[in-house]
């Protein structure tokens, strides 16, 4: 599978290259340049198939085997999601009549960003294992992003990670989870100010393209591809759990903040699974305005809400490839 920018400057690149990477460089966002299609019969055969698998089954179809082998990509993943405490990874548990409830929590960090950056942690180590490279993430949190992160890399010979969080700001257990961890890799600073303060030695840090290559600084933010094809296997995962029969049209209504997940739910989608969705926000309604009536403009402050990691208001890249706007997206997490 070969990648190219949604703004369609940029063509014909590795999964390896997408994944190292931010936004496209015409400002555009990574996308894989066609989108497997899956028939009835080949949706079947899969219907049995675990959560585990199912990641696997996903991962194979966006990264070509000269780039990671099967055994290598099934281990890789295998590896990452021990860390669950579930063996099954995603539980399904019924409401009542046809109401159920997909539960994506029982993650290392009890974060739903568990389910993606475990996976993209190993991914990164295994091409940095690979090239005897070394990356420098860094990371500005307010919550969830930044403990899910660290986890995914922490003791990783090949990656330092830096988070930022703001002091006071995140919930004490997130500032537990992110302090308390004690490995040679892992730099975490708790920084007085609020997250628009707190980003902005970040933006200085990737606007300094020199310091960006010295110290090979990347960013996992949401749009990241690796994060996206990650998450369309849990759609498939709850389909197949949900569907009385495969081919039966499934509904599923996906709390949206940035709208990472219900974009990995509209390529499983495009794909051939049968399912429709209905995107849910609350009052910081960006994403319901734009997907409505086109209406993409900021309105306010974000607000602050029960569930601050669906806190979204301003979706807007500033400039091309500006990582700063992983503070919109991320800030409140
Ligand atoms: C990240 C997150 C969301 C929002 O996901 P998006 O991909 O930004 O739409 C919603 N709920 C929880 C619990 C999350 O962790």
């Amino acid at each position: 599978m070969k990648y190219c920018s949604s703004r369609g400057l940029e063509s014909g690149l590795s999964f390896r290259d997408v994944l190292f990477a931010g936004y496209a460089k015409d400002g555009g966002l990574y996308v894989p340049e066609e989108f497997p299609k899956l028939t009835l019969d080949e949706l079947k055969s899969m219907a049995h198939t675990s959560y585990p698998g199912l990641v696997f089954e996903m991962a194979r179809k966006f990264i070509s085997e000269q780039e990671i082998s099967s055994v290598q990509l099934k281990d890789l993943i295998d590896n990452n999601i021990k860390k669950f405490t579930t063996p099954e990874v995603v539980e399904i548990k019924q409401l009542n009549g046809e109401l159920n409830i997909v539960e994506l929590f029982h993650g290392p960090t009890l974060a739903f960003k568990d389910l993606a950056l475990s996976v993209v942690g190993g991914l990164l180590n295994f091409y940095l294992k690979e090239n005897q490279q070394n990356i420098t993430i860094l990371v500005g949190t307010s919550g969830d992003t930044g403990s899910s992160a660290l986890m995914s890399v922490r003791g990783e010979e090949h990656t330092d990670i830096v988070v930022l969080l703001p002091h006071g700001r995140c919930t004490r257990t997130q500032e537990l989870q992110m302090t308390t961890i004690i490995d040679d890799n892992v730099h975490i600073y708790r920084v007085e100010g609020n997250s628009d303060e707190l980003d902005e030695p970040i933006k200085k840090c990737f606007h300094d393209e020199s310091f960006v290559a010295n110290h090979n600084l990347i960013s996992i933010n949401s749009i990241n591809w690796g994060r996206v094809m990650v998450q369309i296997a849990h759609y498939f995962y709850s389909y197949f759990r949900l569907c009385g029969e495969v081919g039966e049209v499934v509904q599923l209504l996906v709390p949206t903040g940035a709208a990472g997940n219900i974009t990995a739910g509209c390529i499983a989608q495009k794909m051939g699974l049968p399912i429709t969705m209905v995107a849910t926000v609350n009052t910081n309604d960006i994403v319901a305005r734009t997907l409505s009536c086109g209406d993409f403009s900021v309105k306010g402050e974000v607000v602050k809400s029960l569930a601050p990691a669906m806190d979204i208001q301003n979706g807007q890249p500033s400039t091309p490839g500006d990582h700063a706007n992983e503070k919109h997206v991320d800030e409140k997490r």
